[in-house]
């Protein structure tokens, strides 16, 4: 079980965002939190009565004062305390600012930057949440906490499942975690669409068609890698490749498939249209992969629109001799798109996915 917060909403006061409002079902929550965690790889975990509503802030430091979010809980703290952090992180603060209230803060040292559009609060369960830290150097930081994270009496002990599902979550993004197949028996060709002085699509903030499939791409090819995968990238660095010379070098390799991959624009540049699309040309092989990629890349871009595993006649998967695949990761001119493809932790998650995808295909199919 997983609930996702999204949503930042501006509030003037002190660049203050709100990270969250988590709804979630509604029960008359007396008390909340029960034991929290600064994990030494920069991950706030606690534990809460199960299904409470929990808001999440974020605020940016002035003066000597550290960037900080903190999370608000409902129920009284009967013992405000501050303990001194360490790494990054100055102090940690758990506070009663008003009536039947608890208040978290974790306040950074005042070099530290957060980004606050890479902060989210995840559900991992109905009494279990997570806030990462994305990339922030976490360099002497090391675990701080209070209580067990993991209750293995009581009421409201997680059920196996979702031990199962928090731990998964550890491994997320790993290569560990991708389907395993024989190693150094396929070959995979990964072609990073456009390049050099063909950009591809400018979108949102001039995001970088090239850029973000370049990327993508290289990180898919160290994930097939680490799977014992042999990659072919038609290019890995910022040079124009020509169509035909992509497909030469696809058909020269006798590779098992070919992905492509890209990402979209609308010709209007709306900002109102995002999505996920994966292309195929023709065969069961071709629809086949094209379909697995698709559905992992939907795994990792919640609230981006799924456009569907279509038929075109698009030139690098028309003319290359294996199954083939063209996939479009989202819009960079679309506003919901463009904010994920912009962060390298996205670009991750989505190569994670490609991965993913090519593996399942080779799984099953051979
Ligand atoms: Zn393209």
């Amino acid at each position: 079980m997983r609930y996702r917060i999204t949503g930042l909403i501006f509030s003037a006061i002190f660049y203050s965002f709100l990270l969250s409002f988590v709804n979630v079902v509604k029960t008359n929550a007396a008390s909340a939190l029960a034991a929290w965690q600064v994990t030494s790889d920069g991950i706030l975990k606690f534990r809460t009565t199960p299904y409470v509503d929990l808001k999440a802030y974020y605020q940016s430091g002035y003066g000597q004062k550290g960037d900080r979010i903190w999370i608000d809980f409902p129920g009284e703290l009967s013992q405000p305390r501050k303990i001194t952090g360490n790494g990054p992180i100055k102090e940690i603060r758990l506070g009663k600012p008003y009536k039947d209230n608890t208040r978290l803060v974790v306040e950074f040292n005042p070099q530290v930057s957060l980004n606050p559009s890479n902060l989210r609060l995840l559900g991992t369960s109905p009494n279990l949440w997570e806030l990462r830290f994305d990339g922030l150097n976490f360099n002497g930081l090391k675990n701080i906490g209070e209580g067990l994270l993991i209750k293995r009496t009581g009421q409201i002990a997680p059920r196996r499942s979702s031990l199962k599902s928090s731990n998964r979550l550890l491994k997320d993004y790993q290569s560990i975690s991708l389907p395993t197949v024989q190693r150094d028996r396929f070959y995979i060709v990964i072609d990073p669409g456009h390049g050099g002085p063909d950009s591809g699509a400018v979108g949102i903030n001039g995001l970088k068609e090239t850029d973000v499939v370049l990327d993508i791409s290289r990180t898919v090819a160290r994930y097939l890698g680490d799977k014992g995968v042999k990659v072919l990238m038609t290019r890995s660095s910022e040079i124009d490749v020509g169509l035909n010379e992509r497909v030469l070098i696809a058909n020269r390799s006798n590779a098992d498939a070919f992905v492509s991959i890209h990402a979209n624009a609308t010709r209007g540049f709306r900002r109102d249209v995002s999505g996920i699309e994966s292309y195929f040309y023709t065969g069961f092989y071709g629809e086949k992969l094209a379909s697995k990629i698709q559905n992992e890349l939907l795994q990792v871009s919640p609230g981006s629109p799924d456009r569907g595993v279509r038929q075109s006649r698009f030139f690098v998967i028309r003319k290359t001799n294996m199954p083939a695949a063209l996939i479009e990761v989202g819009f960079v001119t679309g506003r919901f798109d463009a904010k994920f493809l912009a962060k390298s932790s996205h670009r991750k998650k989505v190569a994670f996915a490609i991965a993913k995808g090519i593996l399942n295909y080779l799984k099953e199919t051979y």
